[in-house]
């Protein structure tokens, strides 16, 4: 069995072990004689892995029991809390604000302000010097650009661009904007990558299959008092307060998801959890970094220094020709998903929880020795 060298922006490389114990466990689960994919979500095999990985999350993100908060498991991706956020929290003659400085904070706010206008409504852009023009996707904003509407009910920032490889709060001087108004999070492709305070977001969110598991899940953390002032009057599917009474069992969950959800927490905990990978993660960002860095201009990065992520690295090279022949050397050398997305072009090197530090010191020495030989 070959296994290759995987820098996909999502779904993503997973942990070997999380996926050993997954085939392991396949057929016979826990001495039931079926899969977990076979069992009742109302069983108590089952109950006890949807509990752990509810559990583990607490654990990894260091919330205690006293903590007011809930973890929800959803079906449907980040995109379906794009919309389900404003159905919850906009009402007639409210209004959100949206921080955005890429795509997915894009994506966020035309979700957003499609149903604020269903109900007379309002998601407001927030107004900062990159947010348009040729320098959008280069950089996150410094929080004192960001002047945020005293009655937002929230307001939302995505705190790791994913296509254009920009990330907030990496150094001092860069911290999260720290709104007095509720502030939510989309985190889907940096969740459990680096040390966050939990506390500081009314609600964050992200799906998980950049960091944390599979595609068809996505997991919210959401404050309880935030949620007791959440909508009451939409279908109760959507109603996050619904899933956070019921603990993510109001109806059918992805239960084999959520399963491998637990697998991947379960080693990200054995491994040391996130200050552990943290440093895991810095240490591979700076070899490809470094690489480009030092490559007297063949490898360029469009992203400022102080925004750029250690999740998603994107760089480019001299000409399209040159970028294809890269493309082509490293899937020679058994590595995959280093195109950037289509939307931007070059390269993207995600170097998510699961990309050992020995893959990304694999690349960067790819890259280096690509260009002494076509530089
Ligand atoms: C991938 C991604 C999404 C979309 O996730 P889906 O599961 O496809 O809905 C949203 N936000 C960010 C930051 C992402 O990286």
């Amino acid at each position: 069995m070959t296994r290759v060298m995987n820098f996909s922006a999502g779904p993503a490389a997973l942990p070997e072990e999380a996926l050993l114990r997954a085939r392991d466990e396949l057929l016979d689960w826990n001495g039931t004689g079926m899969s977990v994919m076979e069992q009742s979500h109302r069983g108590k095999a089952y109950e006890k892995v949807h509990q752990e990985a509810h559990d583990l999350l607490r654990k990894l993100l260091g919330l205690t029991a006293d903590d007011k908060r809930s973890v929800i498991f959803l079906q449907g991706g980040a995109t379906q809390v794009f919309a389900t956020l404003a159905m919850n929290f906009l009402r007639a003659g409210t209004s959100a604000d949206y921080v955005s400085a890429g795509a997915w904070g894009d994506k966020a706010l035309v979700e957003a302000k499609s149903y604020a206008a269903m109900v007379g409504a309002s998601a407001r852009e927030v107004r900062w010097e990159g947010a348009e023009g040729a320098g959008k996707g280069t950089r996150m904003p410094h929080p004192r650009e960001l002047v945020f509407a005293e009655d937002a009910v929230f307001v939302h920032t995505t705190s790791n661009e994913t296509i254009h490889g920009t990330q907030v709060g990496l150094s001092e001087s860069l911290p999260f904007a720290d709104p007095k108004q509720p502030h939510v999070c989309d985190m889907s492709s940096d969740f459990l990558g680096r040390v966050i305070d939990p506390r500081k977001f009314s609600l964050l969110y992200a799906g998980a299959q950049k960091n944390i598991g599979p595609s068809g899940v996505v997991v919210l953390v959401v404050d309880d008092a935030f949620l007791e002032a959440s909508c009451d009057d939409i279908p109760s599917i959507f109603r996050y307060a619904t899933h956070a009474k019921n603990g993510s069992l109001y109806n059918t969950p992805p239960t084999f998801a959520i399963y491998l959800v637990r697998n991947v927490l379960a080693w990200l905990d054995a491994k040391g959890g996130v200050p552990a990978i943290e440093k895991d993660n810095r240490a591979k960002a700076k070899l490809v970094y470094d690489a480009i860095d030092e490559s007297g201009g063949f490898y360029t990065c469009p992203v400022e220094a102080e925004s750029r992520s250690i999740m998603n690295v994107v760089f480019r090279l001299p000409s399209e020709a040159h970028e294809a022949k890269f493309l082509a050397a490293s899937e020679q050398a058994g590595m995959v998903g280093l195109k950037g997305h289509r939307s931007v072009g070059g390269m993207r090197a995600s170097l998510y929880n699961a990309v050992s530090v020995a893959h990304a010191k694999a690349l960067a020495d790819l890259m280096r020795e690509h260009a002494r030989t076509s530089g």
